[in-house]
């Protein structure tokens, strides 16, 4: 068990069956992009470990590149206002794929994949770690899975607490508060 600030949390998924999910999705991207160079877009920061798994074992040329999908607020009134930043090649005609930590209610990965379409790849998918299909509220296909988990709250291998907890091998879930 582990404790991070208010929050105490329990071994989930151990470090050797992370592995065993990602080598399995290193296999399917090997099989589909053997004879392409695709553009590999990693989404910080949750997503860096993942990746760094990833990328060590596909066998197919391909680029890097990591961007962030901050929020700010826009001049008027309207809310938030989001932008990929960091993102320093031209896409025309290039297939890219999405590296990205999990996907929940899928609203990021639904406002990002139209961003990327609109610079012009000739395709765009994701590749995702984690899932929790019983929280997506936007249609969204999403072709490469490592793992679907519930609905519940995760750290670790990347993804974070309040900034804290990237650092753990294994991933962790919140501990129900009794
Ligand atoms: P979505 O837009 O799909 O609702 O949320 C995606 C983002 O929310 C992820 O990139 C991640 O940063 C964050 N997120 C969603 N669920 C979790 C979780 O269980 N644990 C952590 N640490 N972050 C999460
Ligand atoms: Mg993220």
């Amino acid at each position: 068990m582990i404790t991070i600030k208010d929050k105490q949390f329990e071994i989930f998924i151990s470090h050797q069956q992370i592995a065993d999910k990602v080598a399995a999705l290193a296999t399917r991207l090997n099989a589909d992009y053997q004879d392409k160079n695709p553009v590999l877009i990693v989404i910080l920061n949750g997503a860096f470990i993942f990746a760094a798994d990833l990328v060590r074992q596909l066998t197919f040329n391909h680029e890097i590149q990591f961007a962030k999908f901050s929020s700010y607020q826009g001049m008027e009134t309207t809310g938030e206002v989001k932008e990929l930043i960091g993102l320093s090649i031209d896409l025309k005609d290039r297939d890219v794929i999405i590296v990205e930590d999990i996907v929940d209610t899928g609203i990021t990965m639904g406002e990002v994949l139209p961003t990327l379409q609109a610079k012009g790849a000739k395709t765009v998918e994701i590749a995702v770690l984690l899932m929790k299909p019983g929280k997506l509220r936007v249609p969204l296909s999403v072709k490469y899975c490592a793992m679907e988990i519930p609905n519940e709250f995760i750290v670790g291998y990347g993804l974070d607490y309040d900034g804290l907890g990237r650092n753990y091998k294994d991933i962790y879930v919140v501990k129900s508060e009794e």
